[in-house]
Parts: C-alpha cells; sequence; structure tokens
C-alpha cells in the first residue's frame, strides 16, 4: 500500500466550531461540523436532550448553550441508541438534575450485551471526542425508563414522540418526534455531509427504516451527524445521502460476497467505487473497514453485528488496512 491510514479517528485531533440554532418554535440543534450532534427540546415547563456527548466535559457545553436559551429544568435524556460517543456524556445532565434517561428496551439490551465493549472500543477510536475521558463515570449509562415502539411524553402541552421505527443504525434505534411542528432528531439514522458508521447495523432493514421516517414528512430534522436540516429540501437530501449510501454499500459488498471473494477483496472494490461520491464525507476513511465488514458479515453468515471490541477493531484494521 502507498499509505497506511491512521487506525479509525486517530489523526483527527482539530477541535470543531460548534453552531447551536433554533430549528423549531421548541427544538434546538447543537451541531459541530460532523461531531456526534445534540437535540434539545424546550417545552412548556422543562427541557428534554436527545443524545449527551462523549463526557461531561463535553456536555457541559451544550448545558452552556441550552442556560443562555433558558432556565427550565433538564427533566429528560433520551438516548436514540447505545454508542458511547452519544451516552457517555450523561452524568452531566443527571448533575443538573435529569430525572429520566430514556431509551428503547433494545438499546438497554444492548448495553447489557455490549456496552462496556463499546466503551472501550470507541475510546480508542476518537482520541478528540474522549480528551476528558477521565470525568466520565466508572461502568455503564443505565436508562432509567424504557419502552418499546412508542411512548409519549408531555412537556406542559408539548407532545414529544419517542419513536422506534425500524433497525438501522443499531437494533435499538430511536428517534424524537415533535408532531406538533413536524420536526426529528434522527441520530444516527440520518446523517448530513458526513459518512454512515454502519459497523453494528442492520442493512437490509435501513433503508425500509429510512422510508419509515420520511413518511413523518419532517419539515425539520437533526441528524446525528452534519448540519441541522430545516427545510423539506434539505431534510429530503439527507434521508436521500444515507439511504443511497446504505444501498451503495450493500450492493457491492453482496455482490462480491456472492462472488466468492474474500472479505479483503470486497473492502478495497467497495472502498475504490465508493470514494468518488461519498469520500468528501466525514469520517469516510474511519467507517469504510468497518461498514463494509459488517456488511460482509450480514451478507453471509451473522445476522447479528458481531460485538466490537478495543482488540477486534485494531485487528480487523490491520487486516484490511494493513
Ligand atoms: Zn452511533
Amino acid at each position: 500500500m502507498s499509505q497506511t491510514k491512521k487506525f479509525a479517528s486517530q489523526a483527527d485531533l482539530e477541535e470543531k466550531k460548534v453552531t447551536f440554532s433554533q430549528i423549531s418554535e421548541h427544538a434546538w440543534a447543537y451541531t459541530a461540523e460532523g461531531d456526534p450532534n445534540t437535540g434539545i427540546i424546550i417545552g412548556d415547563d422543562a427541557v428534554l436532550v436527545a443524545d449527551t456527548q462523549a463526557t461531561p466535559a463535553m456536555a457541559a457545553d451544550v448545558i452552556r448553550r441550552i442556560r443562555e436559551v433558558t432556565d427550565k429544568p433538564i427533566k429528560y435524556v433520551v438516548l436514540t441508541h447505545y454508542h458511547a460517543v452519544r451516552v457517555l456524556g450523561a452524568s452531566a445532565y443527571k448533575a443538573e438534575g435529569a430525572q429520566q434517561i430514556l431509551a428503547s428496551q433494545d438499546t438497554y439490551d444492548l448495553i447489557v450485551e455490549r456496552g462496556e465493549a463499546d466503551k472501550a472500543s470507541e475510546i480508542g477510536r476518537f482520541p478528540r471526542l474522549f480528551q476528558n475521558v477521565e470525568t466520565v463515570p466508572a461502568g455503564m449509562t443505565w436508562p432509567t425508563m424504557t419502552f418499546t415502539g412508542k411512548m409519549t411524553l408531555w412537556l406542559g402541552k408539548l407532545e414529544v414522540q419517542l419513536l422506534q421505527l425500524g433497525r438501522g443504525h443499531t437494533k435499538g434505534d430511536t428517534v424524537v418526534w415533535l408532531p406538533g411542528e413536524k420536526t426529528l432528531l434522527s441520530g444516527d439514522l440520518v446523517e448530513f455531509d458526513a459518512t454512515p458508521y454502519a459497523g453494528d447495523a442492520y442493512f437490509k432493514d435501513w433503508p425500509q427504516t429510512l422510508d419509515n421516517l420520511a413518511a413523518l414528512q419532517p419539515a425539520a430534522l437533526v441528524p446525528g451527524r452534519g448540519a441541522a436540516l430545516t427545510t423539506p429540501q434539505d431534510v429530503a437530501a439527507g434521508l436521500q445521502g444515507t439511504r443511497d449510501f446504505i444501498a451503495d454499500v450493500y450492493a457491492s459488498v453482496s455482490e462480491g460476497a456472492e462472488a466468492g471473494k474474500d472479505l479483503n477483496t470486497v473492502y478495497k472494490d467497495t472502498y475504490a467505487r465508493l470514494k468518488p461520491k461519498y469520500g468528501h464525507w466525514v469520517i469516510f476513511d474511519h467507517c469504510m473497514p468497518f461498514d463494509v465488514t459488517r456488511c460482509y458479515d450480514e451478507a453471509t453468515q451473522y445476522v447479528d453485528p458481531r460485538v466490537w471490541t478495543a482488540e477486534r477493531d485494531i485487528e480487523m484494521w490491520k487486516s484490511l488496512e494493513g
């Protein structure tokens, strides 16, 4: 190989610029040029935060921004899924008085099954996001309330729905939906100008789940990564870009697997095929080895994603990237 790529995001050390903006009557987006986003709902009597950031130190900046626009209590924390870069900041909101940490039962089950392994794995992948990792309390971030399918919260008169609309990015994906103002917080089910991470994904289900999101006809959407989408046209572009990427990875990988090619060959073919179209999206080089490995698994013999550990991450990277 002409050059060896640094593992995952270990070479990505440049701080990102944060944007905190109101996207509908009750919703705000905390975004940072492709780093994991946080969505904020400010209701009549309380605040809901969806996804917490990687560490309490990073969450403190979200809280600082929220306090610039409201002094209402932060009552609810929603985990859209179990990934460490999204959940390990939760203790900062508990210190602010958050009463409930909400997640789907499927997300809870994934934390039981693979939360510890995922924590170690993600800390290795994202040194910049975890630079204050010592502020994360020991152990896991446990939801205090779980649901299956749908849960409705009332922040005063404001209706907030937590919905499981299918598997995609993970088995437990949850979106936050404000029916009154057609605003959606999608978690990592939708990305914008950022590469979807699919190492724990269900490639065959993800496109249908995106269709289910589209059926809500969102007018505004906070993706998992990338800028907030504030027109129906931008929302459609975010959904379409994510759908195309997932479909293109699956088409390339399943074709190679059916032809009897090994993972290494399929990886190199798929990387070359997707690079021209998606190579400018953030974390493209980071995601591709994980995405293709999971996709090859799904196309061959593993219905469910295998657990990533810090050790498996490095082994996989060495074998695909040299
Ligand atoms: Zn994720």
